[in-house]
């Protein structure tokens, strides 16, 4: 589907959240790189998805009720066979059917394992006074306990970009550290300016959520990305 179908179906349905397949499908569109992800309704085609796609492979709870999919025990990463697959849809089922009984479940998510890179977190809110801004900063404990993040307001060009991923505190981890390896900044400053470009051009979007991004040498990939629409 087009971005402009996924948005006019999720507002006939009166939805405000995007599930994790649309959302990359429009970061697709929009030129930002994301795992391949496609929604296996059943156990059966989870398994022939993930062999179409080959192991290992991440399943994912995909339901528009869950947005926290780890909290519900509805992620398995680093699947290598038919029946860690198998195991790992029958456990996600479980556990997400415990955890949220009301949930609407339309099945998991099948993606390609992505290697790990540098974490970050790229997204959009949309402020009250602001309007629509970016957000860069570093995944894991940097973001969630030390908020190391920058923002602008959109559209930002490239200058803007330069200077979000420079005026972090933790830059220096950017340029590779402990045996890991640099990340392409040159990249993470084309995504932020495509998803400026994308959010300028689409109104009623209320949030963007990329996290994690991993970031390599050469290139970066959304692994994970989530979508809210303005009510
Ligand atoms: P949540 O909804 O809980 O944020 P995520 O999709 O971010 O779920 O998955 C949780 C974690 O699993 C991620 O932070 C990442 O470390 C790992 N992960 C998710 N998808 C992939 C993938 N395609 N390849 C490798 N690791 C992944
Ligand atoms: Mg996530």
């Amino acid at each position: 589907m087009t971005t402009a179908q996924i948005l006019s179906q999720a507002r006939g349905e009166k939805r405000t959240v995007l599930t994790e397949i649309e959302a990359k499908q429009i970061l697709g569109e929009a030129g930002i790189n994301c795992t391949r992800t496609v929604l296996a309704a059943t156990k059966e085609e989870a398994v022939s998805l993930s062999e179409e796609i080959g192991y290992p492979v991440v399943l994912k709870i995909s339901s528009v009720d869950i947005t926290h999919k780890s909290d519900s025990g509805g992620v398995k990463v680093n699947l290598k066979s038919r029946e860690e697959v198998e195991k790992a849809f029958d456990d996600i089922m479980t556990s997400c059917k415990a955890y949220a009984p009301d949930a609407d479940i339309e099945g998991v998510a099948v993606q390609g394992m992505a290697k790990m890179g540098t974490e970050i977190i790229m997204g959009m809110i949309n402020d009250g006074s602001f309007g629509p801004v970016v957000m860069f900063g570093l995944g894991g404990v940097l973001v969630e306990v030390l908020k190391d993040v920058s923002f602008r307001i959109v559209p930002i060009d490239k200058n803007d970009a330069i200077d979000m991923t420079t005026e972090i505190q933790g830059r220096k981890l950017l340029e590779g550290y402990r045996g890991q390896e640099p990340a392409d900044v040159e990249c993470l400053r084309d995504i932020l300016v495509k998803l400026s470009d994308f959010v300028n051009a689409t109104p009623g979007i209320e949030e963007i959520d990329m996290n994690p991004v991993f970031a390599y040498k050469d290139g970066a990939v959304v692994v994970d990305a989530r979508i809210i629409l303005s009510s």
